[in-house]
């Protein structure tokens, strides 16, 4: 008995302390978060529900821009989380930028998505990088929600393989000259300024690559044609092309081939935010489930009190949690200034994998309904599908996990 009562109290201990972080955190629950992240929670998820839930359906069928929402969310610092206030940021950490778009993301998936990429992949490395005058002109408009901004590495010829990047940007009298295309760009439209990464040394690979910030009036720059997607239609994809494209020599983002090394801290960053996106959709998949099952009869009952539907709805809130979990322990750790990669890439996996499950058996749990657009679940299944695919592929995911698991063996 005393045995059993030592390892009890040992293993009490061993749980406290696993379930804290950095200071006096638990990430347990929403309820034990600070009170800032609750509240938080509570206005993304108002601001959802009244402002996004309502309107998403018209966003993807119409491929409509919510401008005034975006706006809306510039105004309760969403499009800068973790900025500080002095540019006009909300100054709070990652785990605060996790709740916040898992929110609107449960809300609306193509906001959420905006909204990543000016967070993490556009402010994120300006913030990191930029010089003081690069964060006043390119970082206040864009956190007030007046502008938005995106991230320009990917290419016709290679995605996963970014360091292949073509692009090239050679040095002029005045500034950079900028000639290739990048595709895929999310918020291309929109956008009023991107970061773009060029090769300004080719004999160096990846070495050789640098990044730029490009205003949208830069000469020179042109859009290709908006992309016709098969969810998050309410966020615009395109190419960005350059010819000959001028920018000013102070454009440099950090030093010359740096480039790679800001692109991969920037989308370790990025999968946090897209894991948040995940677990938006896959909530929202979850939630619209359970509220059909407890209205739908079948066989004189509500098929809630099937067992096989109940199955259905313990699965997706397993695959929720967990992929929650690891979410957040990403951002606890970026937040505490230790590594993450491993960690935002396995909660990028399981976030994704999540909402693809649950949009899945979400449609199951509906039957015909979930087939149907009078029903949010078919554009939840397809909204989740990309989560798998952008800011680096599963296949991806899995091996950056895997060649830190290398590592930590002492194999590589
Ligand atoms: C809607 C949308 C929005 C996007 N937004 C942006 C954006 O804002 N900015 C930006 O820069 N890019 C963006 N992208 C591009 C996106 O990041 C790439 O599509 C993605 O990284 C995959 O690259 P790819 O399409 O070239 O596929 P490929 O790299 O050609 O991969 C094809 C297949 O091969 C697999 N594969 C490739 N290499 C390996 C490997 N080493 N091991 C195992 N399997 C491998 C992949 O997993 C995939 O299954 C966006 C894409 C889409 C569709």
């Amino acid at each position: 008995m005393a045995a059993y009562s030592r390892s009890t109290k040992v293993l009490a201990h061993v749980l406290r302390c696993s379930l804290q972080w950095y200071g006096r955190r638990s990430i347990v629950s929403l309820s034990s978060l600070p009170e800032t992240h609750q509240m938080l929670h509570k206005t993304c998820r108002d601001f959802a529900e009244n402002e996004l839930k309502p309107l998403a359906a018209k966003f993807d069928r119409e491929h409509l821009y919510p401008k005034e929402q975006i706006r809306k969310m510039g105004e309760l610092g969403l499009m800068a989380v973790d900025v500080p206030e002095n540019l006009g940021g909300s100054g709070l950490d990652y785990l605060a930028y996790s709740i916040a778009m898992e929110e609107i993301s449960r809300g609306c998936a193509s906001t959420g998505v905006i909204m990543s990429v000016n967070n993490s992949l556009y402010l994120g490395p300006i913030l990191k990088f930029g010089t003081e005058k690069q964060k006043e002109t390119f970082i206040p408009p864009f956190a007030a929600g007046e502008q938005i901004g995106c991230f320009a590495l990917s290419e016709p010829g290679n995605g996963s393989d970014a360091g292949a990047a073509s692009t090239v940007a050679r040095p002029s009298d005045d500034g950079w000259t900028l000639s290739g295309t990048k595709s895929w760009i999310t918020n291309g439209y929109e956008a009023e300024a991107s970061v773009v990464f060029a090769t300004t040394d080719t004999s160096k690979k990846h070495k050789g690559i640098s990044a730029f910030i490009v205003p949208k009036s830069a000469t020179g720059l042109s859009l290709g044609k908006k992309e016709d997607k098969l969810g998050i239609r309410g966020s615009s994809t395109c190419s960005l092309i350059f010819e000959d494209c001028s920018i000013p020599k102070d454009n440099l983002l950090g030093e010359p081939g740096l480039g790679f090394k800001i692109a991969m801290m920037s989308l370790d960053a990025g999968r946090i935010g897209i894991a948040s996106q995940a677990l938006g959709i896959a909530q929202a998949a979850l939630d619209c489930a359970v509220e059909y099952a407890s209205k739908r009869n079948a066989f004189g009952s509500p098929i809630l009190k099937l067992q096989t539907i109940q199955t259905k709805i313990a699965n997706m809130a397993l695959q929720i949690e967990s992929a929650r979990l690891l979410t957040w322990r990403a951002a606890a750790l970026k937040d505490s200034g230790k590594p993450f990669s491993k960690e935002a890439a396995m909660a990028k996996l399981a976030a994704s994998e999540a909402a693809t499950y649950s949009a899945h058996q979400c449609i199951q749990v509906l039957g015909g309904m979930g087939y149907v657009t009078d029903m949010p679940a078919e554009r939840h299944y397809r909204d989740a599908r990309i989560t798998e695919i952008y800011e680096g592929t599963s296949e991806i995911q899995r091996l950056v996990i895997a060649s830190n698991i290398i590592k930590e063996y002492g194999y590589s």
